[in-house]
Parts: structure tokens; C-alpha cells; sequence
């Protein structure tokens, strides 16, 4: 199934001139750019966007963090991008995440990890509306689609 997923580079992914390699390897895996934008969030977007971590023990350090430097917004298209991207991404710990995956090859916190993607098909809806207007997603044909 053709999917859409929301992938953030956070302040330390734009901070340390990582954006272009996850761009590159979300390119190369055969996932299709529809979106992107550049933002430093404002407090009350962040936390909309970590609602579910609202009475987490470090919810106010995430929402500092998250908003502490400029993040860049993506939206991905492919076949099973939701779950494609999570692997991309790898495990939420930096130190446990799989060598090959973004978090596990540039990573080695848990809260500074990098990148972020939604995590199921309905939370993508939910982020891409957060973030997006609907004539900021582009839709388009590529020359290679029809073996990806
Ligand atoms: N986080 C943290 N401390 C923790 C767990 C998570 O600072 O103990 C941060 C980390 O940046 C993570 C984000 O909160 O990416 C959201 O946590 P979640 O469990 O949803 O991880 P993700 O879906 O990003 O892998
Ligand atoms: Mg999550």
C-alpha cells in the first residue's frame, strides 16, 4: 500500500549537517519526496506534537529540546513508508538502535536521536495535518515509480 509518513530532522539532525544524509538515504530507498518545510516550533506546536508523552517524566526536557534550533519537516510516499521509515530510523535509544539505521550510525542519546517519523498510518495523518497544508504536498509522477 502507498503510504505518506511524517519524518522531522530535530535541531541536532539540522545541527550536525545530517539533513542531506537522511534525505539521501529515504531518496535512495526508493521513497518519494511530497513535502518539506524548515521551522524552528513554537512551544505549543511541540507539545500538540508530543501529546501523547504530556505526563512522561521528560516531557519538559523534549519540548525544550525540540525546540531549541530549526528542524526540517518532511513528507515521504512509497509502499509501506510508515514502517519502512521507522527502520530507517531505528530504536528510540541511539545505543540500541541497529548499525544501518540513522540513530544507530550517527546517534548515542536517547533524547538528542536525530530524526523522528510517525509511527502508524493514523499518526501520520495527525502529524502531516500539524504540519502541512494540503496544497503544500505535492502530487507527481516519477520516471522510476512503476518499479518501486
Ligand atoms: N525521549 C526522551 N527520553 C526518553 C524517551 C524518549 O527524551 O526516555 C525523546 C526522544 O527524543 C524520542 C521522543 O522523546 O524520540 C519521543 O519518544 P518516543 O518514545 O515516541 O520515541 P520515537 O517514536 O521518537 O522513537
Ligand atoms: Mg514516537
Amino acid at each position: 500500500m502507498a503510504e505518506r509518513t511524517f519524518v522531522m530532522a530535530k535541531p541536532d539532525g539540522v545541527g550536525r549537517r545530517l539533513v542531506g544524509e537522511m534525505v539521501r538515504r529515504f531518496e535512495s530507498r526508493g521513497l518519494k519526496l511530497v513535502g518539506l518545510k524548515m521551522q524552528v516550533m513554537p512551544k505549543d506546536l511541540a507539545k500538540a506534537h508530543y501529546a501523547e508523552h504530556a505526563e512522561k517524566p521528560f516531557f519538559g526536557e523534549l519540548v525544550s529540546f525540540i525546540t531549541s534550533g530549526p528542524t526540517v519537516q518532511m513528507v515521504w510516499e512509497g509502499l509501506n513508508a510508515v514502517e519502512a521509515v521507522r527502520k530507517m530510523n531505528g530504536a528510540t535509544n541511539c545505543l540500541k538502535a541497529e548499525i544501518g539505521t540513522i540513530r544507530g550510525d550517527f546517534g548515542l542519546s536517547v533524547q538528542n536521536n536525530l530524526v523522528h517519523a510517525s509511527d502508524s498510518v493514523e499518526t501520520a495523518q495527525r502529524e502531516i495535518a500539524l504540519y502541512f497544508k494540503q496544497e503544500e504536498l505535492w502530487d507527481y509522477a516519477m520516471p522510476d515509480g512503476h518499479w518501486l
